[in-house]
């Protein structure tokens, strides 16, 4: 499969950080953007047509890096086209109330849950689940939206009319979220990073941490022995999940930590921004690795990780000395600013906890005053381990 082309649907950064991370590997990765049907140069540079035949002659390989598709006649032709990579992952998991009956199928721990076919089952929520629920679109929903925090008879903000496409899940009391990416590859062969500590503010993800432990607690014996323990269960869930789709690529697993037990938030099948981190922090990182995967190119064997944390610049000024600091890597999206949009992030990587503080130290004074917060916040956890 190596040197095929691959054809990425969706027009976002995730499948722009792909088609660099495919140079690298000598593959061609385009983007169609779903929205116009109009292809958007990746590494070929190519004026192509987008006409289904066309496409599915010219890209071994048809995948996305968004899980919810639109219902369009293109796509729709795609996804029936021998082309299209992981069809039952992308029929299964974009639908919360599927992913979560899959997971209680395969015995992999996730959050207590129940279907919200109307207003009246609530209720019966509340009996089960507990008198704090989240309830969440069982469609569509990402970055907090699409999600209520309700408590008993209070449910007034949900409108009447999602019932049906709904589901409440147990408000869970977690210690901490971290998540697990991984890889697998056509003939089963899978890669995991370590486990990353992510810290999210109004359901959007403010920074992750990776290894899980922060950064100084790397020499301490008995917090090695519990993360080892944490990681060795995460990859044991992701294996069984993939292996059950018979997934190829990058697979990303959100996760709340409660008793230092793991149970499942949700999935994204593909590249995720808690795996950023790993643009500066490994020697692959999980772009390249996906590619690989969708390649057939070989996972390295030992690959090297860094700690390293990551900021994620949020409906912000763009501020041109960011990239002025020497190991200090910033990613800017180039998308139009808007409150709360994602816009790019910060990696910073360092062998040891005051490497990453001094890299901190000199981006600080470039950051507004809530990202200043968020930095903090991060530097304080770094430090306390
Ligand atoms: P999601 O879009 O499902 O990833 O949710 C965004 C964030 O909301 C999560 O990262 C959690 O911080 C919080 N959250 C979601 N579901 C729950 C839950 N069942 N219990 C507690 N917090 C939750």
């Amino acid at each position: 499969m190596h040197n095929h082309p691959i054809l990425v649907l969706g027009g976002g950064q995730l499948g722009l950080m792909m088609a660099e991370a495919a140079i690298h590997l000598g593959v061609v990765v385009d983007r169609l953007d779903t929205a116009n049907d109009k292809l958007m140069p990746g590494t070929s540079n190519l004026r192509v047509d987008t006409t289904l035949d066309f496409l599915v002659d010219r890209y071994a390989v048809i995948t996305a890096e968004m899980e919810h598709l639109p219902d369009s006649g293109l796509v729709n032709g795609l996804r029936l086209s021998e082309r299209w990579m992981n069809g039952s992952a992308f029929d299964i998991l974009p639908g919360r109330n599927q992913q979560k009956r899959l997971l209680d199928e395969i015995g992999v721990h996730n959050a207590p849950w129940k279907m919200l076919h109307a207003q009246d089952d609530m209720l019966s929520a509340h009996d089960s689940l507990g008198e704090t629920l989240v309830v969440k679109t069982t469609r569509g929903g990402y970055d907090g939206k699409g999600q209520w925090v309700v408590s008993r008879g209070d449910d007034q903000d949900i409108p009447a009319s999602a019932f049906g496409e709904l589901i409440a899940e147990q408000k869970v009391s977690f210690s901490r979220e971290v998540s697990l990416v991984g890889a697998r590859s056509e003939d089963g062969q899978t890669l995991f990073y370590p486990l990353a500590e992510n810290h999210h503010h109004n359901g959007i993800l403010r920074f992750s941490i990776a290894p899980a432990m922060g950064v100084g607690k790397l020499g301490d014996s008995a917090n090695f022995a519990n993360l080892a323990n944490l990681q060795s269960e995460a990859e044991r869930m992701l294996t069984k999940i993939m292996t059950k789709l018979n997934y190829v690529g990058v697979m990303a697993m959100e996760c709340f930590e409660v008793d230092g037990e793991l149970m499942v938030n949700e999935l994204a099948l593909r590249v995720h921004n808690s795996g950023h981190w790993s643009q500066t922090g490994s020697c692959v990182s999980q772009f390249n690795l996906h590619i690989r995967a969708l390649s057939g190119v070989r996972f390295p064997q030992e690959p090297v990780y860094q700690p390293t944390l990551m900021i994620n610049l949020i409906g912000c000024e763009y501020h041109p000395r960011w990239h002025q600091i020497d190991g200090v890597h910033c990613y800017w999206y180039g998308k139009e600013r808007r409150a709360h949009r994602k816009l790019g992030h910060i990696n910073m990587t360092g062998s040891t906890s005051f490497e990453i503080q001094q890299k901190a130290d000199a981006l600080r004074p470039l950051l507004d005053a809530e990202h200043q917060s968020m930095l903090d916040k991060a530097l304080a956890l770094i430090n306390s381990h």
